[in-house]
């Protein structure tokens, strides 16, 4: 028989009504952990906590203080987007999305931490949009701050011995992608150097793993999980077009001197 990884553990998920959080919450319990799922969204099984208020973290921590004790997760998983661009983004659009991206985390970690003995581990979720200039600014701005927030978060922690770590997903399949234009899913693909889209079921590995003890060294450490998306630094076109069997492969002649140009 096989040790649960999480047995005993207690671990808050944020954003667990629904896609990834659902998931995570799932996956987490599978391994024995006790999940206390929360969302602003009503669902089975979820506390009520609307991640940018801080009456209601204040409240969560004092609760789980007397029926648990030490908390020893917590998945800032709960994220908004909004894909207005640079032009047309309205400053309260802009401030709503980093409340629930930045402050969110930023407030979870403040009301959680006090409860955490050493050996705790918080998981923060970022995104590919973290790594890149994707387009809609107020997300994309909120999951680089959200960056910072998880090294600061690292460094602080470090000496008591909480770990603090960053996943990126790339294009998952959930309500929130479901609401994008086929534009975006197709753009993504052309992107994307394994040509699908992801499962929350893709995202759950990593974070039950960064919440296990078999994660005991790392920390401050971001890891995409994205069908390597962010690997390839904008050079996926090139490789495609030049690819052996592409037109533009046949015209490109000699080989060595067209290395020599198109190395930049
Ligand atoms: P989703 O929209 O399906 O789920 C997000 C959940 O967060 C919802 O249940 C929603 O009710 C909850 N939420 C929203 N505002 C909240 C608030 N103020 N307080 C508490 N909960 C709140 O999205 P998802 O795809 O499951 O996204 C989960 C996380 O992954 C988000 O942080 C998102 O930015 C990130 N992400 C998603 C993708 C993707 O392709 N789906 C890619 C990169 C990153």
């Amino acid at each position: 028989m096989t040790t649960k990884r999480l047995a005993g553990r207690v671990v808050v998920v944020t954003g667990a009504a629904r896609g990834q959080g659902a998931a995570e919450a799932a996956a987490l319990t599978r391994e024995g952990a006790h999940v206390i799922a929360t969302d602003v969204t009503e669902g089975p099984g979820i506390r009520p906590l609307d991640v940018t208020n801080e009456t209601q973290w204040a409240q969560l921590a004092s609760d789980l203080r007397e029926s648990y004790g030490p908390i020893h997760g917590l998945v800032n998983n709960a994220g908004i987007t909004w894909r207005a661009r640079l032009d047309e983004v309205r400053a309260e659009d802009f401030a709503r999305v980093h409340a629930v991206n930045v402050t969110g985390p930023l407030l979870g970690i403040q009301h959680l931490t006090p409860l955490m003995p050493a050996g705790a581990s918080i998981v923060n979720v970022g995104s590919s949009a973290a790594l890149t200039a994707h387009y809609p600014v107020a997300y994309t701005s909120s999951k680089w701050a959200l960056r910072g927030l998880s090294k600061t978060a690292a460094l602080e922690l470090g000496p008591r011995g909480i770990r603090v770590n960053t996943i990126h997903p790339g294009f998952i399949e959930t309500e929130m992608t479901a609401s994008a234009a086929p534009a975006f899913r197709e753009a993504n693909l052309r992107e994307t150097p394994l040509g699908r889209t992801g499962t929350v079921d893709e995202i759950t590995p990593l974070v039950t793993f960064l919440l296990s003890d078999e994660s005991s060294f790392i920390t401050g450490a971001e890891i995409p999980v994205d069908g390597g998306y962010t690997a390839h630094g904008a050079a996926k076109s090139i490789s495609d077009a030049l690819r052996p069997g592409t037109p533009a492969a046949h015209t490109a002649a000699p080989a060595r001197l067209s290395e020599a140009s198109d190395s930049p």
